[in-house]
């Protein structure tokens, strides 16, 4: 059997794919990972979602993206996708114990943040440790906070936390920020932020929340800070190795499309976190997932009418 569609992904970008193709008749088959969900499956309070004015729980908003995908027609299968084969039609999907032939694939497996992994760093997330300051930056008004990076996004973020929080400790390992002259710029006359040059945040402290952080510099002395938070800000991985070699990736995985979903396969398309270095959020992958399924839409239609013609 070759399926109209296969979405390999089942976070926001996957499941609004399934949503719209499903509605429209041609019933995708969704493989959602052995752990299903993405990365809303790890917060509780999404307060910037549309539509839910008193928020929702991250598992909750993907449990009603789910029924809604299910509604229509959608088929699941929760197994990771282990290789694929692009460059003839069908298309191919494969997993460890099955293969899928496929008109059109949807790719959207995610991003997953990078962490330190310290002591506690696990325990503490969702409670003061974070890899989103634009999710949850609210959550930490009036707290003095401490942000790990050196990049554009640990700039971005702290400055975005200037906005809530008492003050903002970057920590950075080297003694220069990777980050544009523009933003460090910014960074550096913020009167709410320090830096505190080659270090790392050695262990994050606190029973329930975060209440402090170990700090060791590059000779290996400890000091203790207090905080009320720590912003784990040193980049993501996109999920895309299973592409390596079938996909055209940037030096850090990332997928290259050109108007924002399409990719050089023919029927072969992307949505997510996976290829936006950028917004990174709940919305911008549901409406990235979006234009995926009008895209497919389009390509199966021209495909039907070609055979409809020939
Ligand atoms: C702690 C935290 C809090 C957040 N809070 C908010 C918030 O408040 N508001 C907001 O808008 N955004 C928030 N975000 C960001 C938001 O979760 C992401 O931007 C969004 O989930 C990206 O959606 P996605 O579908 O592209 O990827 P993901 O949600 O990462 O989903 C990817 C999916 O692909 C699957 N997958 C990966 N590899 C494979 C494979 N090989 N085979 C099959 N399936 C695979 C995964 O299992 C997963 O189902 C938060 C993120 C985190 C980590």
């Amino acid at each position: 059997m070759v399926e109209s569609v296969v979405i390999i992904g089942s976070g926001p970008a996957g499941l609004s794919a399934a949503i719209y193709t499903a509605r429209e008749g041609f019933s995708p088959l969704l493989i959602g990972g052995a752990v299903s969900g993405g990365q809303l499956m790890l917060t509780t309070a999404v307060e910037n979602m549309p539509g839910f004015p008193d928020g929702v729980q991250g598992p909750e908003l993907i449990e009603l993206m789910r029924k809604q995908a299910e509604r229509f027609g959608t088929r699941f299968v929760n197994e990771d996708v282990t290789g694929v084969e692009f460059s003839s039609k069908p298309l191919v999907v494969r997993t460890e114990s099955n293969e899928y032939q496929a008109r059109s694939v949807i790719i959207a497996t995610g991003a997953n943040a990078k962490v330190l992994g310290i002591p506690s760093e696990s325990k503490l997330f969702g409670h003061g440790v974070s890899t989103c300051a634009t999710c949850d930056g609210p959550f930490f008004k009036n707290r003095d906070v401490v942000v790990v990076g050196g990049g554009d996004t640990a700039m971005e973020d702290s400055l975005f936390l200037t906005r809530f929080c008492r003050s903002v400790t970057i920590v950075h390992r080297r003694d220069a920020f990777k980050a544009s002259k523009a933003m460090q710029d910014k960074v550096m006359s913020n009167p709410k932020i320090k830096v505190i040059w080659n270090s790392e945040v050695s262990e994050i402290i606190g029973d329930e929340s975060v209440s402090g952080v170990r700090i060791k510099d590059s000779s290996g002395r400890v000091t203790e800070m207090q905080a009320g938070g720590v912003f784990v800000a040193i980049g993501h991985a996109p999920n895309t190795k299973f592409l390596a070699g079938s996909m055209r990736l940037d030096s850090e995985g990332y997928i290259i499309t050109h108007d924002e979903v399409l990719t050089d396969k023919e029927g072969v398309y992307v949505a997510g976190d996976n290829a936006d270095r950028y917004y990174r959020q709940a919305g911008t992958a549901s409406a990235s997932g979006i234009k995926a399924a009008l895209r497919v839409r389009e390509y199966l239609q021209g495909m039907q009418k070609g055979h409809s013609e020939e």
